[in-house]
């Protein structure tokens, strides 16, 4: 079975591109023996430190975008940015998980800039908090969506688009390689991303919502534009809602807001480790 390393590593040494994982980097690039000298025995030589996961925490709104305003005037954007400093600062004693924020102030960031954070950063898993409005008052608890799979049997539509997620996916010039099996590699890619996006959004929720409320049918999915990095596993959390009056007391409150951060930490870390292993 290919890995996503394995898958990733393989684009990487088609393409030859510097913008792509630097373990993927690692794995391709091997040292040639000197002339007249044996190589070293495989066990003798000593394995290179295993990096960490990296975790990108994407704090929904920000600046002039406030997101969802709550019933006594909470804004979400500075609760999505309390809950991923908390699960940073969660995270913090980890030397096997490196987290970054794709904001760490009140500042407003275009969504494909946060993706483009995740990628520079050779992201293992992208997750990105938000505490939204419901359109239904009563609707309260966590969900988590992933990003809704576009069925179509468009044939020249899905080469076009194969075509173009070329550098949609690493940034990659695809122009003088072999495309037909750049295409293959993208597509195992993406069904990889796609999978552990799911597994990650089902065990969140799962372990999670053993904790707190969760909504009536929380493993959702949509076409949010931070979740379109195909072959980078995202998962997009609802914290609560703050239009809910049981939800903003909970997410207004900067003790019970940790709380629901460490909760989340703590799901979030075996998740990582998993995609550090893939
Ligand atoms: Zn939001």
């Amino acid at each position: 079975m290919y890995t996503r390393r394995f898958i990733l590593s393989s684009l990487a040494g088609l393409l030859g591109s510097a913008a792509v994982p630097s373990w993927a980097d690692a794995a391709s690039r091997k040292t040639p023996p000197l002339p007249g000298r044996k190589p070293v025995p495989k066990a003798a030589s000593k394995m290179p430190p295993r990096p960490p996961a990296v975790v990108i925490l994407d704090p929904g709104h920000g600046g002039r975008d406030p997101g969802a305003i709550g019933v006594t005037g909470t804004e979400e954007k500075d609760v999505t940015l309390s809950i991923c400093q908390s699960i940073r600062q969660a995270l913090a004693g980890r030397s096997d998980i490196k987290v970054f924020l794709t904001r760490d102030r009140d500042s407003y960031i275009p969504l494909p800039s946060r993706v483009a954070f995740a990628h520079e950063r050779h992201a293992d898993l992208f997750i990105s908090i938000h505490a939204d409005a419901a359109p239904n008052k009563s609707a309260r608890g966590l969900s988590a969506y992933t990003r809704a799979e576009k069925a179509t049997d468009d044939f020249a539509r899905r080469l076009a688009d194969r075509e173009n997620q070329v550098d949609a996916i690493y940034g990659f010039d695809a122009h003088a390689t072999d495309k037909q099996t750049a295409a293959i590699l993208i597509d195992l890619a993406r069904r990889h991303g796609h999978n552990a996006s799911l597994a990650a959004k089902r065990r969140i929720v799962t372990g999670v919502g053993e904790r707190v409320q969760l909504l009536d049918n929380p493993m959702r999915a949509a076409n949010f534009a931070v979740l379109r990095s195909p072959a980078l596993p995202s998962v997009l959390i609802e914290t609560g809602f703050l239009t809910n009056p049981h939800d903003e007391k909970i997410l207004r409150n900067s003790k019970s807001r940790a709380v629901l951060a460490r909760y989340l930490a703590d799901q979030i870390a075996p998740v990582a480790m998993d995609l550090r292993e893939a």
